[in-house]
């Protein structure tokens, strides 16, 4: 008999089948036979009822068979259930009312003690219809029981989902790799703990060992998004215990272009400056802050700028080249690359200048602009230098200020301003930490900017 289980969409019955099928070494969930399972049964129940991972089933399956210190042949009673969903399998049909697959009818309900994050019987008024728990056919409960051999602890467990199975997988196999490692050694310590216990951190750390895994592979052609729930199924309060987190495809191929590009040194050195700390971290000892908050992560997730942390402004220099950059803007950010080679001949054409005159007050009043309006008029001043230098080719034409500069006027200002930025301490960091004359202008500068104050005129 095949043709029992399916993806469903529900992330615990799907990180069952997962789980099935990478022990198994089978592609589709389709192909899973019903005595295979049987032989998984056997696996679980003894690994369930090692110590260590006992006590992790009192948050997953809490007042199960497993768990209820009433129960004396715990791993009997369990294979009992197990071996009791197996017997009412059925194939997949066309319908049914399964909450989960939706292609067979329930038998009977089930509750928090078997199914996590559903409810318990007492409060009937907490499942539909006012029945005694969730409508679940008996192969979705059988599958869920498996789920707890790829969830991973971060503090809360976490069940890892995404719409790309492939990566699902290469995720699985890691679990197994751990687990198959707990048996070798007999030292069982429950699911594959890496000491996170900062949610976006562990998302960000999944992401990433998923990317690694296939060194060559080429993400940039899947899209992938990543999504762990994470969560307690404890029968005591606090209730509240769901949090999900996200992992958009867009961020996903951006953290997969980081790690296997060659400036992957320069994007860790960019997440290590996004760590918040009140005090000062050893950033050589990842043990003590890989559970601090990051910026540069949450910005990511929240889909905020993280533009200011690819420079350097006290040493007016980049982190990382002007082409990673240009990655971030137009895949994460949605930069038209019109816009993005409008700035970048700007900015060099700027820098140009600032060279040929030396005047680096000019990238003062750029970097210090406040507004759009005080941001424009330095840009004036810097084409009456330009004209006043000889040079012939205008800074910029109307039709590029309007479509590519300021495309939005007051609300696009200050990414142009920090693109420009951005481009400008590339073209310049050299020449200014190269020349010691330069040195003494950019020190003697302050003077010289009450002078300047009069040239900028407001419209
Ligand atoms: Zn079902």
């Amino acid at each position: 008999m095949n043709n029992i289980f399916t993806y469903t969409g529900n992330p615990f019955v799907d990180a069952g089948i997962t789980a099935m099928l990478v022990w198994l070494g089978k592609e589709k969930p389709e192909d899973i036979e019903d005595y295979e399972v049987k032989n998984l049964i056997d696996e679980i129940t003894d690994l369930y009822t090692k110590d260590g991972w006992n006590k992790i089933m009192y948050s997953i399956f809490p007042n199960s068979k497993l768990t209820n210190p009433s129960v004396k042949d715990k791993k009997g009673e369990y294979t009992k259930f197990l071996n009791e969903l197996l017997s009412e399998v059925t194939v997949l049909g066309n319908g049914g009312n399964c909450i989960a697959c939706g292609r067979r009818n329930y038998k009977r309900q089930f509750t928090k003690t078997q199914v996590p994050l559903t409810g318990t019987s007492d409060f009937i008024n907490f499942f539909s219809y006012g029945k005694e728990g969730a409508d679940y056919c008996s192969v979705c409960a059988l599958a869920i029981q498996f789920s707890p051999l790829i969830f991973y602890k971060a503090g809360n467990l976490v069940c890892l989902q995404s719409n790309n199975k492939e990566a699902e997988k290469i995720y699985a196999n890691k679990c197994k790799t751990f687990i198959d490692m707990q048996k070798a050694t007999k030292n069982y310590t429950g699911c594959n703990d890496e000491g996170y216990t900062n949610p976006v951190n562990a998302l960000f750390h999944l992401a990433s060992d998923i990317i690694l895994t296939y060194d060559r592979r080429d993400w940039q052609k899947d899209n992938t998004n990543i999504r762990l729930y994470y969560f307690t199924n404890f029968n005591q309060p606090p209730i509240d215990n769901l949090s999900i987190f996200d992992m958009p495809d867009k961020i996903f191929k951006f953290l997969a272009y980081a790690l296997q590009h060659e400036e992957k040194d320069n994007w860790k050195k960019v997440i290590k400056r996004g760590y918040i700390s009140t005090k000062k971290v050893n950033l050589e000892d990842e043990e003590k802050y890989k559970n601090l908050r990051n910026d540069v992560y949450e910005r990511l997730l929240r889909g905020e700028s993280i533009l200011g942390y690819f420079v350097d402004t006290s040493e007016r220099k980049t982190l990382v080249g002007w082409s990673f950059l240009e990655y971030y803007m137009k895949g994460v950010r949605g930069l038209e690359e019109k816009r993005l080679e409008t700035i970048k001949r700007v900015s060099d054409d700027i820098a140009e200048l600032i060279k040929a005159k030396g005047n680096v007050r000019r990238l003062t009043q750029l970097e210090t602009a406040k507004t759009y309006g005080e941001f424009r008029n330095v840009l004036r001043l810097v084409i009456k230098d330009r004209i006043n230098a000889g040079f012939e080719r205008p800074l910029f034409t109307i039709d590029e200020y309007e479509k590519y500069l300021f495309p939005e006027g007051n609300l696009s200002w200050k990414e142009t301003q920090d693109l420009i930025i951005f481009r400008l301490y590339e073209q310049l960091h050299n020449w200014l930490t190269g020349n010691e004359e330069i040195k003494e202008i950019v020190i003697g500068e302050e003077s010289d900017n009450e002078i300047e104050k009069e040239e900028l005129s407001y419209e």
